[in-house]
């Protein structure tokens, strides 16, 4: 019976007013569900109270909603807290709570698995199995200000779609998810307290700084010499750094938001002059930033973070050059549910 029915969350607004008006109901109704739906994230049809109930029965023998749900919970001691989110079709992503004095983050995911290669990451061990929809996006943080708001007394305050998979190759669902998140109706989150992080994609890069969306930008970068990149990162073979460059300069004019860039330190890889020198190079020709993330390991065990005079003679030699730069620390590693330690263990 439920497989004849359709996912009412993959339809537009246009759609539903098309659908309310072919069986002979006014177009406002069509808002009213989409309210329900995307600003009050209703799981039921039945609740929907707004509408008669006659109105109701028949959507509900039309269509269904398919809540992503909460399958683990695991709480790290320092207060991070990891999900391993079920969808319709058992398939699991994770999305991890992370909280700060500041603010409360939610790291999401935007595909189940990744395409990529990176070879520092856990989750590129992963085959990439689908994209994510609008509507699992959107339940990942919604699931997580239900959290923020019970373990931590206050709203969700910032998004970063670092979790697993590469959120500009699901572009169309990423764009949408973050519209729906910001309307003032729903969330009514900001878009600057909302980052998009991609290895870098320029064609990408450019289209999402068209679409006026206001969100950050960061570029995972590691390396600034080419070769080396490639070999950490190996599908950016085909995308040279100069394109990378010339989008981020792109993405600057557009939306005047400099770039954060993302760079681990590795023992014996990109922990030399060469490579300090090649960063400083990249960051004078891009408004942008410098985020040392520590890097946490994965059970390969191949890579090895550099030692901290390596990574102070990093922060030093950026200052020195009036670069802005911080040291990122990692949270909730003791749970597997840091940066690119995402792998579904579950
Ligand atoms: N595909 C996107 C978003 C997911 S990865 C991207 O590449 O940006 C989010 C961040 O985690 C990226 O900066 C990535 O380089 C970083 N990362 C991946 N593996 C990591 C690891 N083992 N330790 C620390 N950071 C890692």
């Amino acid at each position: 019976m439920n497989q004849n029915k359709k996912d009412i969350r993959a339809l537009s607004l246009q759609e539903l007013e098309a659908y309310f008006s072919s069986i002979g109901e006014k177009a406002f109704r069509a808002r009213q569900v989409y309210d329900w739906l995307w600003n009050k994230n209703a799981h039921s049809l039945a609740g929907m109270t707004n509408l008669s109930k006659p109105l109701r029965e028949k959507l509900e023998n039309h269509f269904i909603i398919r809540p992503a749900e909460i399958h683990v919970m695991q709480r790290s001691k320092d207060g991070t807290i990891k999900n391993a989110v079920r969808l319709h079709d058992g398939n699991v992503v994770e999305s991890v709570l992370i909280p700060t004095a500041k603010r409360t983050t939610a790291c999401v995911s935007s595909q189940v698995g990744c395409s990529l290669d990176c070879t520092f990451c856990a989750t590129s061990q992963l085959i990439r199995m689908r994209n994510l929809t609008t509507a699992e996006i959107v339940d990942q943080v919604t699931l997580i200000d239900k959290q923020s708001r019970e373990y931590h007394q206050k709203p969700l305050s910032n998004i970063v779609f670092m979790g697993m998979g590469e959120p500009l190759l699901n572009y169309s669902s990423v764009l949408d998810a973050i519209r729906k998140i910001t309307e003032d109706k729903g969330l009514g989150m900001s878009p600057r307290r909302i980052t998009v992080s991609t290895s870098g994609i320029p064609k990408l890069i450019e289209k999402l700084a068209d679409e006026n969306v206001k969100v950050k930008l960061a570029l995972s970068l590691h390396s600034a010499i080419e070769e080396k990149r490639n070999q950490l990162m190996p599908f950016s073979v085909k995308f040279p750094l100069t394109n990378i460059k010339e989008s981020l300069n792109y993405w600057y004019q557009k939306t005047k938001s400099r770039i954060t860039l993302e760079y681990i330190v590795w023992k014996g890889i990109n922990d030399s002059k060469e490579d300090i020198n090649a960063l400083v190079k990249f960051c004078k020709t891009i408004p942008s930033k410098v985020n040392l993330i520590q890097y946490n390991s994965i059970d390969s065990g191949k890579y090895s973070q550099a030692s901290s005079e390596i990574i102070q003679n990093y922060v030093s030699t950026l200052e020195k050059e009036n670069i802005i730069v911080k040291i990122r620390k990692s949270r909730g590693d003791d749970i597997d549910a840091a940066c690119g330690q995402l792998a579904n263990k579950h």
